[in-house]
């Protein structure tokens, strides 16, 4: 690993607000056990307007970086020194790396979202149906347009916030009512809800999935509970299914390398969704 001294534990963590509920840390200790290395990743929280100064704080303490979470992902954006392509084009950041006395800023969900829509394998030609006008979908988008996919129906509740995104993204996609999501996914090949619907105590995301293609898939951002109503309808449908935890999990990866200099291991080498399964069932 360049620029770190080797003779120093590894320290890295979590900042947000709220961020006690973050699954990072278990993910993090449990690929650190794996590969028994002395290290520490911690849940930090911090408050929005102390957002530079706590980072400022963690980097002279000695930390290798950060991730970031709600809702600091556009402030960490915005005070780093050098950003990846995937972040500048969404304009916010949720990997932190200090490094050479520069502010390394990354956005892993780009990641995380291309490998759930690889186990999907879906057709870039066909139309596909974003839900969502925030952050995830933003990043969603990125993806959707570095993948080739042509033809973009989004559809949000606040209507005019999915005309905004396609805008500042320079998408030419089209914008569908959210009260009327069923002409939305007429032989679309591929919907992703990007929306906090369907997580337990929200209103489930309600649309009829006969219009699809049959081979379409679907792809579900929200991990609570792991098989939202929407992935059980596409699932007896027979359509291929991707949860949010398959991105949760694959978001961790590049963070995990870049704190720790060392790939992140398998699922089969090393189970951790079972984990992550029991703690988010402890939890409700
Ligand atoms: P965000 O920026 O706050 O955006 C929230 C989105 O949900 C907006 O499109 C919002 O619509 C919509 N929404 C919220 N409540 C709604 C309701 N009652 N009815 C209709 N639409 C509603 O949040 P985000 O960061 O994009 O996250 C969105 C979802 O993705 C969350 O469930 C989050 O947990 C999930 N996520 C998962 C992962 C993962 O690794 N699996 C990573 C990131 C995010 P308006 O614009 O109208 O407010």
């Amino acid at each position: 690993m360049t620029g770190y001294d080797q003779r120093i534990v590894p320290v890295a963590g979590v900042v947000g607000d709220p961020v006690a509920h973050s699954l990072s840390p278990l993910i993090m200790s449990t690929w650190l056990d794996w590969h028994g290395l002395e290290g520490r990743y911690e849940a930090i929280e911090i408050r929005p307007d102390h957002f530079r100064s706590g980072i400022d704080e963690l980097r002279s303490a000695g930390y290798r970086g950060v991730n970031v979470t709600l809702p600091h992902k556009e402030a960490a954006f915005s005070i780093a020194d050098e950003v990846s392509e995937g972040a500048r084009h969404i304009r916010a950041a949720n990997l932190l790396r200090f490094e050479d006395s520069r502010l390394h800023a990354d956005n892993t969900d780009v990641f995380g979202i291309r490998c759930a829509l690889e186990e999907l394998e879906c057709d870039p030609a066909r139309p596909v149906v974003l839900v969502g006008a925030g952050g995830a979908a933003r990043a969603a988008l990125h993806v959707l347009i570095e993948d080739g996919f042509s033809q973009i129906r989004i559809l949000n509740r606040t209507r005019e916030r999915a005309q905004a995104l396609l805008d500042t993204m320079q998408v030419d996609g089209q914008v569908y009512d959210m009260n009327d999501p069923d002409v939305a996914v007429y032989q679309a090949g591929l919907v992703i809800n990007a929306t906090s619907l369907g997580m337990t105590g929200q209103p489930a995301l309600e649309i009829d999935l006969s219009g699809l293609d049959q081979d379409a898939g679907i792809f579900d951002m929200v991990y609570t509970p792991l098989k939202t109503d929407l992935l059980l309808s596409a699932e007896a449908r027979n359509h291929r299914t991707v949860e949010g935890l398959t991105m949760l999990i694959a978001q961790a990866r590049p963070s995990f390398q870049a704190f720790f200099g060392l790939e992140a291991p398998s699922e089969e080498a090393c189970p951790l969704r079972k984990k992550l399964v029991d703690r988010l069932e402890q939890r409700s």
